[in-house]
């Protein structure tokens, strides 16, 4: 039965270089020092737009992990199993190095080079980030413990992906994951309640063997091969490295409960856990724990920056392929006058959060630089707080572009959609973020006031840049009882001028002009698309430089 032709369906976006086809990442990798990783960006780059990659994410996240918490005949086992699909992302992330780049080979870049390739792989399957994420940000910490690092280090960096469910020294490459949150509170993790005695009595504190008991509410990817985990020493919360197997070779009582139902990331498992002396190696000073793991919190929140701003990427890259693609009331969606006004809204946003992104991640490199370290302690939550929440209406508007085909799973646009909230909860949500920036600006007060210079030098060269920065420092002026009441305002302020900043400095001319006019006004309560009439002869280059693929 022959009852239609099909026309006006637009062809999956597929087989094209993720990296070459974007401009703004190309010039920010060279500009941030990563110019070195350029042709392995563009190997990955390549690999990653390839048809059978989108399968293989498609896979992942509708096959999701399955837990067995016991065999066949009773006993406990506390295996997650996953699609192949799983295994095959995460061993690519491994071959790219994104899980220790920096620490396998520190230098000027690499942090921005490692931010580069997530950037890529984030816009395709964003699940298999985790473990990958918390394995390189439990590296800084672990490093401090030299003796155990020792025994870990080639494992770390192994740029392989070993699946096999085994004691650590069996095996050819590990995987580290992070136990923090437990009912009574995740962001107040001082409400932390597990307890840990020293398996020995006599012989407590750092580097030595520990009996953990209590739960975890959130404990991500449970299959990783150890978990950096907080429980409270008589000396209060303290750090422990806790193995999935004993040296004995039998397993570790970390009992997974149930694997939570996610709203996204649903390739990736998070479970709750409950465990009973379960055996862990303490790690950094008793009673130390919170700023031992702050470490790690540092490079997993600039992950969550730099996968929100892939998800920009890809769903404003989806977007305007779809509207070159599309036509109503007899023209490409493209070329409708309004939905261009929105695409280039969107494509602005999204290379003014890249700029951002490596920028940030380049700051990484040089840690004792006190402007670099104040990009590094203020401006890592100030991101994660704004790019994170831009996330959300970003991919909603681009899912919108798509019409009722962005609605439906057998599309990319609803995964884009559903992978974003994720990123602005965990590893501190908004307001703790805020919070946060409030506090590094006055123990990092040195590094922000370069910052601010910097700014001031910048807006120098631009009247909305002047205006941003002078509400920017209004607001700093406010009276201390109301700081915190005004912390998210504080945080949109600064982020928005650094953006200003770096547009001005780096994207072309009228990029510049039409994100600085848009976003230098009013209080920022706008939707996309909403670009003064000023920017209209701009609007079609901003797009050419978007996506410059037919
Ligand atoms: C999919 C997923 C996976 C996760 N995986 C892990 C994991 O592997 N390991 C792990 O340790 N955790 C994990 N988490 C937990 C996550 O880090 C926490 O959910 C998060 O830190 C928030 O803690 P909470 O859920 O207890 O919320 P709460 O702490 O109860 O916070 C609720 C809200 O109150 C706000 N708030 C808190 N304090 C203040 C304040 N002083 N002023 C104003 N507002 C405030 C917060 O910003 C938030 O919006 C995961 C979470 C999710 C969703």
């Amino acid at each position: 039965m022959h009852t239609h032709d099909i026309f006006n369906q637009v062809p999956d976006l597929c087989d094209y270089n993720l990296y070459h086809s974007d401009l703004a990442l190309c010039e920010a990798v060279r500009r941030e020092g990563a110019h070195w990783h350029d042709g392995t960006l563009s190997c990955q780059g390549e690999l990653l737009g390839r048809a059978e990659m989108s399968e293989l994410a498609t896979l992942a996240n509708t096959h999701t992990p399955v837990l067995h918490t016991h065999d066949r005949t009773g006993h406990r086992i506390d295996v997650v199993e996953f699609h192949p699909a799983w295994h095959t992302l995460l061993e690519q992330l491994r071959r790219a190095g994104l899980h220790a780049l920096p620490w396998m080979q520190p230098g000027d870049g690499a942090h921005a080079a490692r931010a580069a390739g997530y950037f890529l792989h984030a816009q395709v399957e964003a699940g298999s980030l985790c473990p990958t994420t918390m394995t390189f940000a439990a590296i800084p910490v672990l490093q401090q413990e030299p003796a155990l690092f020792a025994q870990l280090q080639g494992r770390l960096f192994s740029r392989e992906h070993d699946a096999r469910d085994l004691p650590m020294t069996q095996k050819r490459s590990i995987l580290i994951g992070m136990g923090m949150t437990e009912k009574q509170g995740g962001s107040d993790v001082r409400s932390n309640a597990s307890i840990a005695m020293p398996a020995d009595p006599l012989d407590g504190g750092r580097g030595r063997a520990y009996l953990l008991s209590g739960h975890k509410w959130f404990f991500s990817a449970p299959m990783c091969d150890a978990h950096l985990m907080l429980a409270r020493t008589e000396n209060g919360l303290s750090c422990f490295f806790v193995p999935r197997w004993l040296p004995d070779g039998t397993r570790n009582p970390v009992l997974i409960q149930r694997l939570k139902d996610k709203l996204g990331n649903r390739s990736n498992s998070s479970s709750e856990v409950e465990f009973e002396e379960a055996m862990g190696i303490m790690v950094g000073e008793d009673g130390r724990g919170i700023p031992t793991i702050i470490e790690m919190a540092n490079h997993t929140r600039l992950d969550c920056v730099i996968g929100s701003a892939a998800l920009m990427r890809q769903a404003l890259v989806q977007a305007i392929h779809h509207a070159r693609h599309r036509s109503a009331f007899g023209r490409r969606l493209a070329e409708q006058p309004l939905m261009r006004a929105v695409l280039a809204d969107l494509a602005l946003e999204s290379e003014a959060t890249t700029m951002l992104m490596l920028r940030l991640a380049h700051s990484f490199d040089a840690p004792d630089d006190p402007l670099q370290r104040a990009w590094k302690r203020i401006v890592t939550p100030a991101a994660k707080f704004w790019i994170c929440k831009r996330a959300l209406a970003f991919t909603g508007e681009c899912m919108e572009v798509w019409g009722g085909n962005g609605y439906v799973e057998s599309g990319p646009m609803a995964r884009l959609y559903r992978e974003a909230p994720v990123n602005s909860i965990w590893e501190g949500s908004g307001n703790v973020m805020c919070l946060d920036v409030l506090r590094a600006m006055s123990r990092e007060a040195e590094g922000f006031a370069r910052l601010l210079m910097e700014l001031d030098d910048a807006a120098s060269a631009h009247p909305a840049l002047a205006r941003q920065v002078r509400a920017l420092k209004q607001s700093l002026a406010a009276p201390e009882e109301k700081r915190e009441t005004c912390a998210r305002r504080l945080v949109q302020q600064l982020v928005l001028a650094l953006q200003g900043m770096l547009m001005l400095r780096h994207a072309p001319r009228e990029s510049a002009e039409a994100f600085l006019a848009s976003r230098s006004d009013g209080d920022g309560a706008r939707v996309y698309g909403t670009l003064d009439s000023t920017t209209v002869g701009a609007q079609q280059a901003i797009l050419e430089r978007a996506w410059p693929v037919a």
